[in-house]
């Protein structure tokens, strides 16, 4: 089979994936202007369901997304919610998965601009496991290159274009013999990582950059800066971080849908507190595998169930 994945929502309504077909000539093909989302569903074998974690915080981010394009896209958060559960119910997933929707300048149109072109709306999912592999030990380096900036490419939307960034990051520290990278912004501030944001734990505390540095405003981070405090007792100062906080601290971890909670134990060849998983950051894995596969009542309503509706 060439693809593991069969269906895709194109054009209003799903179909084979093989049908969901763009022309070379589509305008964000060339210019990036296009922007995305990436969600997670998860399989929970004694429930025989698969969850989707935070689905409608997932899809109001797209559309502010599309708003920074001047997109106009005619669809509401509660339909592209339903389509997406209507496309796994067809692709029958009785694994994890990833669910990847996409809004693009769909015109075959020459001219570098956002206005005047039509837009189309895709979603598809397939099945998926880590994403960083090294998940419960990676090694990180900061990168040579800077995150954009608000002015540049509002890294706020998950632009397509902007990713060009993201995977010149990527590369670079792959190429390295790294796991991910660290990059700094125009202010020589913490930003996050490649395509996840990043915590620190230092004396107790946690603390992330915030929104104004040039970060995604992660749903993982507001989730972990939620649990850090109310499960964990732990409190998350959001502010400019600098490059030697990071290797000074005593845990670093990077989040994210598609990295879920990476464990950072080295960053540049210098060791991260004890140079493994810290007891935070290893309580707060815990939480967050058993909340997204729907396995805690408290959280439960971040939990989207796809094959079923929920009795109570
Ligand atoms: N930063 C960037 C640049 C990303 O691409 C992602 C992945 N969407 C994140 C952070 C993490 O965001 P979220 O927790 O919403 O997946």
């Amino acid at each position: 089979m060439p693809f593991p994945n069969r269906y895709a929502f194109f054009k209003g309504r799903i179909v084979p994936i093989k049908e969901a077909q763009v022309s070379i000539m589509t305008h964000s093909l060339h210019y990036g202007t296009g922007c995305f989302a990436g969600l997670r569903a998860y399989w929970n074998k004694e429930e025989e369901q698969l969850f989707i974690f935070r689905i409608k915080d997932h899809f109001c981010r797209f559309i502010n997304s599309t708003r920074l394009l001047y997109m106009n896209i005619p669809y509401t958060v509660e339909q592209l919610i339903g389509f997406t559960l209507d496309l796994l119910r067809h692709e029958g997933f009785r694994q994890d998965a990833y669910i990847r929707p996409l809004a693009f300048k769909s015109s075959p149109v020459i001219g570098v601009r956002l206005h005047d072109l039509e837009e189309e709306v895709v979603i598809f999912s397939i099945p998926f496991g880590r994403y960083v592999q090294n998940e419960e030990g990676a090694r990180a380096t900061f990168s040579s290159w800077r995150r954009v900036d608000d002015n540049v490419i509002p890294p706020r939307g998950k632009i397509t274009g902007s990713y060009a960034n993201s995977a010149l990051i990527k590369t670079d520290a792959y190429l390295k013999g790294f796991d991910e990278a660290i990059v700094l912004n125009q202010n020589g501030h913490v930003s996050e990582g490649s395509a996840e944001n990043i915590f620190i734990v230092r004396d107790g505390v946690a603390y992330t950059p915030p929104v104004y540095d040039n970060i995604l405003e992660g749903i993982n981070r507001r989730t972990h800066i939620q649990l850090l405090r109310d499960e964990l007792g732990v409190e998350t100062v959001e502010r400019p971080l600098d490059r030697t906080e990071v290797l000074l601290a005593d845990e670093v971890f990077f989040c994210g849908t598609g990295v879920q909670i990476a464990v950072v134990i080295e960053v540049d060849h210098y060791s991260i507190g004890a140079g493994r998983m810290g007891p935070v950051t290893g309580q707060l894995r815990q939480l967050f595998f058993d909340i997204v596969r729907g396995k805690s009542p408290k959280y439960r309503h971040w939990c989207t169930p796809v094959y079923r509706l929920e009795s109570g």
